[in-house]
């Protein structure tokens, strides 16, 4: 069985809608595919039809934007109600945050003499929840200025680059009790990227799981071998379910494709089947 547990669409800042990119997964070969827009589950209820006519799977899923101690951590959530009106109001906190430090965002990138504006960063987020950072690198690749995301975050959009700004994130354990409460189950995505296994301890992932962390994303492409041997054993220590996902953004974000790493079967039913 091939399970792919996180994935985007153009409800964040994927470049498929909902419908083509279960159409992809099923193309991929998946049998499961969860659906985990940014902050946003307004991708649901397509995908929810395109999985019918597809005959594939479909696991309802988000990805949160959290902090802890500071730093930047993504927790996916699955499963849950998302009419639960705690969660709600924290996600609208977080999508309003993105939004609002635009205006930051392009001053500091004209500041450093690149013409851009907010409608040169609105069409590449024309379905989005809200304009992110990576809708901005969109719009520096139509101006020319780089060649890809990816280079527009390393030179521009990243922690201590000039034009990265802060905004709002949910507290983790804040938000780990948020999705618990809305009935859903909880999953620390790519736990040890930039930077993350600063903060990201044994004993601190422990106390996670003492405030209801279900599992770990240990197979990402932004892990090392020496990286997932650990956080497998960590999580094997824990009791944590082990995930493996690709973080598919379609275009948006290279050699992330559909069913680059998977989910077990065994680790994917004891996550949302008990
Ligand atoms: P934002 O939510 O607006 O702060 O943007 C964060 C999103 O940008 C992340 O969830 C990733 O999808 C993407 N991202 C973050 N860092 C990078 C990077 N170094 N290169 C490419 N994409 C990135
Ligand atoms: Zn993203
Ligand atoms: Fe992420
Ligand atoms: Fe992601």
């Amino acid at each position: 069985m091939r399970i792919d547990l996180h994935t985007h669409s153009d409800r964040s800042d994927g470049t498929d809608s909902p419908t083509e990119l279960i159409n992809n997964a099923k193309a991929a070969g998946l049998d499961v595919v969860a659906l985990t827009d940014h902050d946003s589950t307004e991708g649901w209820k397509d995908a929810s039809k395109a999985a019918t006519r597809a005959g594939i799977e479909l696991v309802h899923g988000i990805e949160i934007s959290t902090k802890l101690d500071g730093k930047s951590i993504h927790l996916l959530g699955y499963e849950f109600d998302p009419v639960n009106k705690a969660l709600v109001v924290e996600l609208k906190r977080v999508l309003d945050g993105r939004n609002s430090r635009l205006p930051a965002t392009l001053e500091r990138l004209r500041s450093l003499g690149i013409e851009i504006e907010a409608k040169d960063v609105k069409r590449w987020a024309t379905n989005a929840a809200a304009m992110g950072r990576p809708h901005v690198a969109d719009a520096l690749v139509e101006l020319g200025v780089v060649k890809n995301r990816d280079e527009a975050f390393d030179r521009y959009l990243t922690p201590g680059r000039p034009a990265y700004v802060d905004r709002y994130a949910a507290d983790l354990p804040t938000a780990i009790g948020l999705v618990k409460d809305a009935g859903g189950r909880t999953v620390i995505a790519h736990p040890w990227s930039r930077g993350s296994h600063r903060v990201l301890t044994h004993d601190r992932i422990g106390s996670l799981k003492d405030v209801g962390l279900d599992g770990l994303e240990v197979d990402h492409n932004d892990h090392s071998e020496e990286d997932r041997a650990a956080l497998r054993q960590i999580a094997r220590e824990f009791d944590l379910v082990r995930t493996g996902s690709s973080d598919y953004h379609g275009t948006g974000k290279i050699g992330f494709d559909l069913g680059c790493n998977l989910t077990a079967r065994d680790q994917y039913e004891r996550l949302l089947k008990r």
